[in-house]
């Protein structure tokens, strides 16, 4: 756990039993690392009136980590209508909820309207006509396009299927007034796992001075940027952490000097996901076999089911090996591979572990965010069980691992043919 080295110490000792009683492979949380970085997140930004965090629901998509979200102050970030309903179950109120999708259907408005409704960022000006009843709060998502770059996973904005570009920006927001909308956002969100803060200064900044364009044109008035999410977390040993407070400091700076201008200034929005929870959560999984050709691989008991970023984005996740150490000398290079017949169904490619023997507990780090939540059944491989190591020392289920009838569950239907 590159990042939450406190997890590792409260997980270790308890890890046997837990294994025993509840069987590999599950992924498990970390209740008390997840509130320590909800607080620390909090903190940086109490100098921001009416700073609020949108947890992204897709990183992980679990009612008792919402519930952990919720307690601690934070909104919903959804773009599903699945999405919609886990936080409504919750409880969540109509401003507690951001409707971020993309390529947005009809129906899905329809839902994000119910229930008096959400906060609706709306990501192209083509849907303006299309919202059934369009909300008193709204925002856009902007795409800058060629007027900054992107990262890796989201890729160059030019290239980026999301927001509206520059110049539709007025268009849009005219538009949603026309349709009723009488309180308005901004929205963007250009990066993915960004661990540099300058960068998240200069999308707060670029958004205020958009607001103070569009403000002045259209005689609206902002009441909230939303930088999106993409904070960074440390995957591989020795990386940076994103500096928080450094990142607050910065945007301290530029909404000051926004205040200054304007009079006020807009409340700050994030909608982080990874930042939350990914440090937070483990894949717990037995080594099942060894084979040894051109290279050793390890065959664990679980695969891209549990976790698709390493297969997907060639992600690096570490991974330790329950009671061996790494001691350089003893290891050898392996690869850690699942049991899907996909050749990128690996966890780690040539990579220096631990000498392993079947009945190892392997621990990949990092998991707890877009990690189960990402998981698909191809070849017929089903998503495992995760766990809460709860902040009162205990453990609970909070997802069974789901079962063959589950699989067969679409396979039960009315016949329904059509005669041509
Ligand atoms: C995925 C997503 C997030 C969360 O991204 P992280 O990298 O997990 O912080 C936030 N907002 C939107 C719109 C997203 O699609």
């Amino acid at each position: 756990m590159p990042q939450s080295n406190d997890f590792e110490a409260r997980l270790t000792p308890h890890l046997q039993p837990i294994v025993e009683h509840y069987g590999t492979p599950f992924h498990i949380y970390d209740e008390t690392g997840i509130r320590a970085t909800g607080e620390a997140l909090k903190s940086a930004f109490s100098a921001f009136d009416g700073f609020r965090e949108y947890f992204a629901v897709k990183a992980l998509p679990n009612p008792r980590i919402l519930q952990i979200m919720q307690s601690m102050g934070f909104g919903f970030d959804c773009s599903s209508i699945a999405e919609l309903r886990l936080s409504r179950q919750l409880g969540a109120q109509p401003e507690d909820i951001m409707f971020t999708s993309t390529n947005t259907s009809v129906n899905e408005f329809q839902v994000a309207a119910e229930a008096g409704g959400c906060i609706l960022n709306l990501d192209d000006i083509s849907l303006i006509p299309k919202v059934p009843r369009m909300p008193e709060l709204v925002c856009f998502r902007y795409n800058p396009g060629p007027r900054r770059t992107g990262n890796h996973i989201i890729g160059n904005p030019v290239e980026s299927k999301y927001g509206v570009s520059h110049d539709q920006l007025l268009e849009g927001y005219r538009g949603a007034r026309d349709r009723g909308a009488s309180r308005f956002g901004l929205h963007t969100m250009l990066v993915s796992n960004e661990r540099d803060q300058s960068y998240m200064v200069e999308t707060a900044e670029m958004l205020l001075d958009l607001v103070e364009s569009i403000a002045s044109e259209l005689g609206i008035a902002f009441e909230f940027i939303n930088i999106g999410g993409g904070l960074g977390i440390p995957y591989q040993p020795g990386e940076n952490t994103l500096d928080i407070t450094a990142m607050a400091d910065g945007m301290d700076a530029v909404f000051r000097r926004f205040r200054d201008r304007n009079g006020y200034a807009p409340k700050l929005y994030m909608e982080s996901g990874r930042y939350m929870t990914g440090p937070h959560g483990v894949l717990v999984t037995s080594a099942i076999n060894r084979k040894d050709i051109y290279r050793t691989y390890i065959g664990v008991d679980s695969c891209m089911s549990a976790l698709m970023r390493p297969g997907m984005y060639g992600a690096y996740h570490h991974i330790t090996v329950n009671g061996k150490g790494d001691e350089q000398g003893e290891n050898e290079t392996v690869d850690v591979v699942g049991s899907l017949c996909e050749n990128n169904d690996k966890f780690a490619i040539q990579r220096s572990l631990p000498a392993i023997e079947d009945g190892d507990i392997l621990i990949i780090h990092d998991t707890g965010a877009h990690g189960h939540a990402m998981g698909f059944t191809y070849n017929g491989k089903l998503r495992p069980k995760e766990l809460l190591l709860k902040s009162d020392g205990t453990v609970e289920l909070i997802r069974r691992a789901e079962s063959l009838d589950d699989y067969f569950r679409t396979l039960e239907f009315e016949p329904d043919p059509l005669l041509l």
